[in-house]
């Protein structure tokens, strides 16, 4: 007999255990697919739209890992997923689990141990678009645990996005996903507090941005000459000749030091100061920027 872990196949039958907006954006998905879904939710109430497109509504998560091999889950949490999984953990023997709620790394090695205690395939997700993008074939989703499992649920997974297995380090996926939104927020906010240096001498954010937007990225940035810097970065090669790290402490010192003439915030531009600082500190003074990658890699500048 197949162990029903091991089934080859674009899975029909699929549960859902979650239906914030994300999972209601999965569920969604997986019906347009044609896929048999069973969802469970702690406010049944969010299911009756799904209910009435076709899908089964469980009454306990034991029902959902009932009617499918393979359940998602995509809730607040890991707690919340061990708190709602923990009447049904005698049936989750041989079951798949595949859990797209946001954490971090030591909490998908430690979901793994759990699964493992529970005889579960877990695989360990991170989802990189927001619910109306779910089910686009450019929706990014990443993964990563067994290799096997993924493979085997590629097709079921590719209902809801574009799936990356990312390696067999269960804590990759939100790793992933961890640095992927410290990069967006870092860019946003740079673009925020660049926009209040300008709303200081009352310039619109629109104006700002038509300006702004047209420089940065095809001048100064463009994902390509991200993408160019990145083997630079592995060989820790830094060469100062179109511009040194110290040549950057001093825009770094006028950006702060504007923001307090300008009366905005200035915390954010000052951490970016003290940050090149530490690498000077550290003798990256003569290299150019790329440089502060080196302090990033340390959990606190050497003193
Ligand atoms: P959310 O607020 O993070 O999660 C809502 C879900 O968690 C609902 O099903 C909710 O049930 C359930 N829940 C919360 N506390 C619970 C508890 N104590 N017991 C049982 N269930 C509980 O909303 P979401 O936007 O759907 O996000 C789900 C996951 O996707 C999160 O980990 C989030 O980080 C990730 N994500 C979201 C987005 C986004 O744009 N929304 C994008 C990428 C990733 P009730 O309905 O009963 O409250």
């Amino acid at each position: 007999m197949t162990p029903k872990h091991a089934i080859e196949q674009h899975d029909n039958q699929v549960g859902l255990v979650g239906l914030g907006p994300m999972g209601l954006a999965l569920a969604d998905a997986l019906l347009n697919q044609g896929h048999s879904l069973t969802v469970w939710n702690r406010t049944p109430g969010k299911a009756d739209g799904l209910v009435a497109q076709g899908a089964g509504r469980a009454q306990t998560v034991s029902e959902v890992v009932a009617a499918s091999p393979i359940t998602i889950v995509c809730l607040n949490d890991y707690e919340t997923m061990y708190r709602v999984f923990e009447p049904a953990t005698a049936e989750l023997d041989g079951h798949v689990l595949v859990n797209l709620s946001s954490g971090t790394p030591s909490e998908a090695r430690a979901a793994l141990t759990w699964s493992a205690e529970h005889g579960i395939d877990y695989l360990d997700g991170a989802i990189m678009v927001p619910p109306p993008m779910v089910g686009q074939p450019d929706a990014v989703f990443l993964y990563s645990g067994d290799q096997g499992v993924f493979d085997r649920h590629r097709a079921t997974l590719a209902s809801v996005g574009d799936p990356r297995y990312l390696g067999a380090d269960v804590g990759l996926a939100v790793l992933y996903n961890t640095a992927l939104l410290d990069m967006m927020y870092a860019t946003m906010n740079g673009w925020l507090h660049a926009t209040a240096l300008l709303d200081s001498a009352n310039v619109p954010a629109e104006k700002f941005a038509e300006l702004a937007l047209g420089w940065f990225m095809p001048s100064v940035v463009d994902y390509a000459s991200l993408a160019e810097l990145a083997p630079a970065l592995d060989a820790g090669d830094y060469p100062g000749a179109l511009g040194t790290l110290e040549m950057n402490l001093n825009a770094l010192e006028h950006i702060t030091r504007t923001s307090e003439e300008q009366g905005v915030h200035s915390g954010s531009p000052r951490l970016m100061k003290e940050i090149a600082e530490h690498a000077i500190a550290e003798g990256y003074g003569g290299r150019n920027y790329l440089a502060v990658y080196e302090l990033f890699k340390q959990a606190k500048p050497r003193s």
